[in-house]
């Protein structure tokens, strides 16, 4: 059986993948059979290359992805298990990934995952140990086989997996301070160990162009794109315009289309079908290498969208490039639109002027300096220090006076939840624990709405603020060049300066990347 590894490696073919949502309750009750059916008619049908299975999709429970899969893999059909963070922890996922190994699922889909929405008797306690990044590096390091010491496995190296690694990321984003970091997290997925990539679900031409302007314009042309798109009806765009799917987007005007064409004598079904496998054109003109298909829920509409896209005429695909432009007013692009074209002049990037932001205040300026003065090795704050820890009685805590004030001014100025690995200085001395709903380390999630966080009472993104915050020193772009940062819960509790003085945390490990390598340091990735 051709894997996807060795698909995604012919540069000449068209991949078409289905999505599979799971189902809540066991392989008996009827969602699951009818998911089953669906999933043998697929299995069936060679223009399908593999199918997708969600993990806890929208952060409700459901039937693992495993369940689903078995059946498909057995069969003979390429599987991409999707496997989020939000459920489980570092040991979870890794435990995880050697079932998926063992059962012979060789391909991850990872993701940070949706916020939990949903639970029995109440709602359920995130997890968000790792991030979309901690578990690709995790996977990439199962992938090079997890040598001695990696976590308890002694003086074995324990064998190599064969995952082939995807990512997914958006740039369906409105503000400036969402699409680029969301870029620079695409880049530090691909060098974590993304093999191939998913976009998000939306609709704009023109935005899509740009992503894959972006990943040819910044060295990463040669990591598989896949399109995103997904089945509308009049009613799930509804769904999507009141933002209850976390990051994505029906604009007003695509909405208003959405309920007319539902008003048609067939609800607007060959509308919807006919929108879909323009979707498809679009993305095979502009040279992605595949489509994921989600929204469908029977092989029949796959069949009839396919057998739509086919009958487009091979030009016809920049017609609706033009039509599916469906933007947000004010909204950014990071390359200027050509008007030949309508879609992203990759020659022309868009002014990003300086702007004064709510977000550079005084307590970041007085932070800046005050890492600068006390933690940058070589300097006499930062000797004292790593002296004074070392001698304490608990050299976890530090002098106890020290403790104290680090405690205090911590709690009051950033709200510290005192994780003892501390990535203030990561995130322009902004904390992820308690001003991030998952706890995100590497990057912003997708799920942010206009700039705010995807969880209410959170408001706007620590990444979109830190990015304002170090776009005012001209370091934005910059922002994420640093080692993958995971998170040692065993400082939990304990000093984080004693543990950046005396190198123990993550800090310790960071080596800072040259911007101007976009392979940048292999070396980190062995950390
Ligand atoms: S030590 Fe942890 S909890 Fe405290 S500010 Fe730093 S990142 Fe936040």
């Amino acid at each position: 059986m051709e894997t996807l590894q060795e698909k995604l490696a012919d540069p000449a073919r068209f991949l078409v993948a289905s999505e599979l949502v799971s189902v809540r309750g066991s392989m008996t009750e009827e969602s699951a059979i009818r998911a089953r059916d669906f999933a043998n008619q697929l299995i069936s049908s060679p223009a399908i290359d593999w199918i997708s299975i969600t993990d806890n999709a929208g952060g409700n429970p459901q039937l693992a992805p495993l369940a689903l899969g078995r059946p498909i893999l057995y069969a003979g059909k390429e599987v991409v298990i999707h496997l989020t963070c939000k459920d489980l922890n570092r040991n979870g996922l890794e435990s995880e990934a050697w079932m998926l190994s063992s059962e012979g699922f060789h391909n991850i889909l990872a993701m940070t995952g949706d916020y939990p929405v949903a639970g029995l008797d109440g709602l359920a306690k995130p997890v968000f140990d790792l991030d979309s990044v901690g578990l690709i590096s995790l996977l990439d390091k199962m992938n090079r086989g997890l040598g001695p010491g990696s976590g308890g496995n002694g003086n074995r190296p324990l064998g190599k997996t064969e995952f082939c690694i995807g990512a997914v990321t958006t740039n369906f984003k409105l503000r400036e301070g969402e699409v680029v970091p969301q870029y620079l997290k695409l880049r530090k997925k691909i060098e974590c160990g993304a093999r191939f990539i998913v976009n998000q679900i939306g609709f704009d031409a023109r935005k899509i162009s740009e992503l894959r302007a972006w990943m040819d314009a910044h060295g990463l042309g040669g990591t598989p794109l896949i399109g995103n798109v997904y089945l509308l009806s009049s009613r799930v765009a509804q769904i999507f315009h009141e933002g209850r799917i976390p990051g994505v987007v029906v604009t007003p005007a695509l909405l208003e289309i959405c309920r007319e064409q539902s008003r048609s004598a067939d609800g607007g079904r060959s509308f919807f079908l006919e929108f879909a496998a323009r979707q498809i054109a679009v993305y095979r003109g502009l040279g992605f290498r595949g489509v994921y298909l989600g929204g469908v829920h029977s092989f029949r509409a796959i069949e009839q969208i396919l057998a739509i896209e086919r009958s487009f005429a091979p030009g016809d695909w920049r017609q609706f490039a033009r039509e599916i432009q469906f933007s947000r007013p004010g909204e950014f692009f990071f390359y200027a639109s050509d008007p030949a074209t309508g879609l992203a002049d990759p020659a022309r990037e868009t002014p990003r002027p300086q702007a004064p932001s709510k977000h550079v205040t005084a307590l970041y300026r007085i932070s800046k300096a005050a890492h600068d003065s006390m933690f940058v090795p070589g300097t006499a704050v930062a000797g004292w220090g790593a002296r004074a820890c070392a001698h304490a009685k608990d050299p976890m805590q530090g002098p106890a006076p020290l403790r104290a004030l680090e405690h205090l001014t911590k709690a009051a100025l950033f709200r510290c939840k005192d994780c003892g690995d501390c990535s203030l200085p990561d995130i322009a001395y902004l904390c992820p624990e308690s001003q991030c709903a998952k706890n995100q380390r590497n990057g912003p999630c997708g799920g942010t709405r206009e700039g705010r966080c995807e969880v209410d009472g959170y408001g706007d993104c620590i990444w979109l603020r830190a990015y304002e915050r170090l776009k005012h020193d001209h370091r934005e772009q910059s922002m994420l060049d640093y080692a993958p940062v995971v998170q040692n819960q065993g400082l939990r509790g304990t000093s984080a300066w004693a543990n950046q003085w005396l190198g123990r945390d993550h800090a310790a490990k960071r080596q800072t990347l040259p911007a101007e390598s976009p392979a940048r340091n292999p070396e980190w990735q062995k950390q």
